[in-house]
């Protein structure tokens, strides 16, 4: 063995990242591999954030955040992510259980068909369509984009009750963007997602994770919160990619984040659920049920499933859109941009309700912004 360099060991770090989730991963390992030195640190006992997987005891790999399915149109993102994972093509499937049915939502022509018992076609499920739909001025909330499209009842029957469990809020009281997450078909394609690349890690999240992470010039600290640390390791500038109002103390006021509670059960069977994920907007307290395997491609003889039940306080979890909250925000994001030396990433620091790919993007480039500037 030979001895570490006293110089080297001594040298300051250059980057101090705060979350191992893909906004800090992501920028670790670009980081990296131009020669800075960097090191991360998450509060979590975990590397991955809300994208960790793990085996639960019963040997099913699982999601303990939630069931996390990767999905892009964005050719960049898909390759920069396949020099860390191979993957396993899965295209998500979703079913909504109303009135006694399981039904395909997004909604398309199936849904209706069935819903309704009729035998419509896809020109005639657009006459449909148009003739429940109702007039809307300006699409501004995400009851407007429902209501607009498909009228009342399927609004009432699909949206209505779900947005209110899981926001905490009437789907009035929200922006347009989201419900208009989810489309609406007239054809009979009953895949959740359209985008271009749809497909798992072939080994999991947090393998990948690994391997983002495992470069020479990363160190990893876990169970550290970058307050306890910040000051006794020297680093020439910091990426945050926790929730920005924790950053400043909640200077303003906390911005509301929505939480979940996760119950996670494992079953002596090897299917429960016809497909991955099973929706339920109007009974129960839980949003949703999903079924791991499905998602993983694993056999197992036995299966795991996690309920989520949402929550306005506990981890932060999703930001919530809506005017007063932007506004809120937006105070937040002029303290971020008068910090020097701190750069704020990802779905938490920058208040964005952002898919996996989608902050895969904004880390890419934040790291092309901070080679321009060459801090
Ligand atoms: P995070 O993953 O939240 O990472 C931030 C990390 O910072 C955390 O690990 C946290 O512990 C750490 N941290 C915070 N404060 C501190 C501190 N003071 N000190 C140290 N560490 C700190 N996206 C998809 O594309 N497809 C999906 O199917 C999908 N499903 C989802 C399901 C659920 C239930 C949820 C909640 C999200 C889902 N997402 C999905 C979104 C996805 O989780 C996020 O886009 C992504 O994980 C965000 O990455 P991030 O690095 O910005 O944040
Ligand atoms: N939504 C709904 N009914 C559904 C599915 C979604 O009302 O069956 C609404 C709800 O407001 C939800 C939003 O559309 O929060 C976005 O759904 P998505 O599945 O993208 O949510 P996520 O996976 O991010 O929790």
């Amino acid at each position: 063995m030979t001895e570490a360099d006293p110089s080297q060991t001594a040298r300051p770090f250059d980057y101090l990242i705060v979350g191992a989730g893909f906004a800090g991963s992501v920028l670790a390992e670009r980081l990296a591999s131009v020669g800075k030195r960097v090191l991360i640190v998450d509060r979590r006992p975990h590397i991955g954030g809300n994208a960790y997987d793990a085996y639960d005891d019963a040997g099913v790999l699982i999601h303990p955040y939630g069931p996390h399915i990767f999905h892009t149109n964005s050719r960049d993102v898909f390759e920069y992510l396949s020099q860390f994972t191979e993957w396993r093509p899965y295209q998500h499937r979703v079913l909504a259980s109303v009135d006694g049915q399981l039904l395909p939502i997004p909604i398309n022509l199936d849904t209706v068909n069935r819903l309704y018992g009729l035998n419509l076609t896809s020109f005639q499920v657009e006459e449909f369509f148009a003739s429940v739909a109702e007039k809307v001025g300006q699409v501004r909330t995400s009851e407007d984009v429902v209501v607009s499209k498909v009228g009342r009842d399927l609004y009432n029957k699909f949206f209505r009750g779900y947005t209110r469990k899981q926001w905490g809020l009437d789907p009035s009281e929200l922006d347009a963007s989201v419900t208009a997450r989810v489309p609406t078909r007239t054809n009979r394609d009953d895949r959740y997602f359209a985008d271009t690349f749809q497909a798992m890690p072939l080994h999991g999240y947090t393998r990948m994770f690994q391997n983002l992470l495992g470069h020479p010039n990363i160190k990893v600290m876990l169970n550290t919160d970058y307050r306890e640390i910040r000051h006794l390791m020297p680093h020439s500038h910091l990426i945050y990619t926790g929730p920005v109002d924790a950053f400043f103390d909640h200077r303003y006021g906390k911005l509301p984040y929505r939480s979940l509670e996760f119950r996670h059960e494992t079953h002596d069977a090897e299917q429960l659920f016809p497909v991955g994920t099973v929706n339920f907007p109007n009974d129960y307290a839980y949003t949703r049920v999903s079924e791991f395997k499905h998602i993983t491609g694993q056999r197992h003889h036995r299966t795991s499933v996690v309920y989520e039940y949402p929550q306005a306080e506990g981890d932060p979890y999703y930001p919530v859109p809506r005017p007063e909250n932007a506004e809120l925000y937006k105070k937040y994001e002029a303290l971020a941009e008068a910090e020097s030396g701190v750069t704020f990433v990802g779905r938490l620091a920058t208040y964005r309700y952002y898919n996996m790919d989608q902050v895969v993007a904004q880390a890419l480039a934040t790291f092309r912004r901070l080679q321009g500037e060459k801090v």
